[in-house]
């Protein structure tokens, strides 16, 4: 294979070139995913999350040193009895070199993101969010004039910001929630010239995020027996066990899977409803009741996705099914104890979601479901925000359009996105 990588259906087996592909072409549902020519990983002599760029999905580079990073336990490993505990944190601590200034590991996703899209497709990035996914790819946006559409509920829009200023960024406010965002997404990637950002799909999005155990392993010198982590659409999940399987053919760090321990936070849990009741399907009567009013009570937003990657072949319930995984099911009380343990074990503040993946992590040691002499990952995916705000500026996203909720994609609307958009096209040829 002469390409640094293809892409490969893992329903029909095709091996084909990235076009910015982000389905089979046959129509296969399964999630693609890259085959890299470098079966051994071979580290770049790079600042962040491009130390890993022959494993990403992409041929040159950002000059953005942000990634994650790993380091041992102390204070919280004795607390719990775990000798053997590496903590990956993607967020802002620069005493640790955490460097990812909006917080959460959704930028090791924005970054191979909007490099693959100007390497192998062409356009203008799509993405709905209802927060932290948004920030990440405004803050890529900022650093490297790439333009982005961003589409977010109302509600969310005050969690996007920026520590430099944003100029090629599109923010539409939806009056409506998560769900009418997207669809409003939908409609903005109807015209010619808008790409979806993709989700799971995105395989820059998952290699990105794999990048997590990919640190954590290099860091110990040897793959995690357990890997924490919460899950909202569970990408970062699939991802970790991309990586790990890559890691095994490697060779050179074991030859066992990690098991996945996936945390959600009460009373929205539906992946920890259908992985209990043996389902690769989630119903959405048993699985999410009352879905909007659960979602509404729940500490950790970015937890509750309606429609993860959960049956797809190759996607989280495979992940769990390889691995022999877990799920935990996380009070917004646990949750928020932990937090609290957290920081001051280790003196960094949290993401309300990383607060749920440390409360499985002190579930699973009080029930006996992992012992000391295991080597554990626990994925801090956010936090450092009570650091960031003492240490960086910050400069809120200003909406561009605010739409109703269901607002046809017509009209003044259309127009406003369209007459963006060749400004944007005359800005970058200019
Ligand atoms: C998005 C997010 C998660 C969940 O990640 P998924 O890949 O959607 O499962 C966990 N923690 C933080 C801080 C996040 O932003
Ligand atoms: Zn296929």
């Amino acid at each position: 294979m002469r390409e640094k990588y293809l892409l490969h259906c893992p329903g029909c087996g095709r091996l084909f070139p990235d076009r910015y592909t982000l389905d089979c072409p046959s129509g296969c549902d399964a999630l693609l995913r890259t085959v890299y020519r470098e079966r051994r990983l071979i580290l770049q002599d790079l600042p962040g999350i491009f130390r890993y760029a022959s494993w990403l999905p992409v041929e040159g580079r950002l000059r953005i040193d942000a990634g994650p990073v790993s380091y041992t336990s102390v204070g919280l490993a004795r607390e719990l009895g775990l000798p053997d505990l590496t903590i990956t944190f993607s967020g802002y601590w620069p005493e640790r070199g955490g460097r990812m200034e909006t917080c959460s590991f959704k930028e090791l996703e924005a970054q191979p993101t909007v490099l693959r899209l100007r390497e192998k497709g062409a356009g203008v990035l799509q993405i709905s969010s209802a927060g932290n996914t948004g920030r990440a790819f405004c803050q890529a946006s900022a650093l490297t004039g790439a333009p982005v559409v961003v589409v977010v509920p109302a509600s969310a829009a005050d969690r996007l910001w920026t520590t430099v200023p944003s100029p090629n960024v599109c923010l539409v406010t939806v009056d409506g929630d998560y769900s009418d965002s997207i669809a409003f997404g939908r409609e903005v990637c109807s015209l010619p010239g808008i790409v979806p950002e993709g989700g799971a799909k995105n395989v820059a999005r998952r290699d990105g995020m794999g990048t997590v155990m990919l640190d954590g392993t290099l860091f110990a010198g040897r793959l995690p027996d357990a890997y924490f982590q919460a899950v909202g659409s569970g990408t970062g999940a699939i991802a970790a066990w991309e990586a790990a399987e890559r890691l095994v053919a490697d060779g050179r760090f074991g030859t066992r899977l990690p098991t996945l321990h996936l945390s959600q936070n009460l009373p929205f849990v539906p992946m920890v409803r259908a992985w209990e009741a043996g389902r690769r399907e989630i119903v959405p009567e048993g699985d999410m009741p009352e879905a909007e009013a659960s979602i509404a009570r729940v500490s950790a937003g970015v937890l509750t996705n309606r429609h993860p990657p959960w049956g797809v072949r190759g996607g989280v319930y495979d992940a769990l099914a390889a691995s022999g995984g877990r799920m935990y099911a996380i009070s917004n009380d646990d949750a928020r104890s932990a937090g609290r343990l957290f920081t001051e074990t280790e003196e960094i503040d949290l993401d309300p979601a990383a607060a749920v993946a440390v409360a499985s992590l002190i579930r699973a040691v009080e029930e006996g479901l992992i012992g000391p002499d295991e080597h554990i990952l626990l994925n801090v995916t956010g936090g450092g925000y009570e650091r960031a705000a003492e240490d960086l500026d910050r400069y809120p996203v200003e909406p561009y359009l605010r739409v109703r909720a269901n607002e046809a994609f017509a009209g003044n609307v259309r127009d406003d996105i369209v007459s963006w958009l060749t400004k944007q096209g005359a800005a970058i040829r200019a």
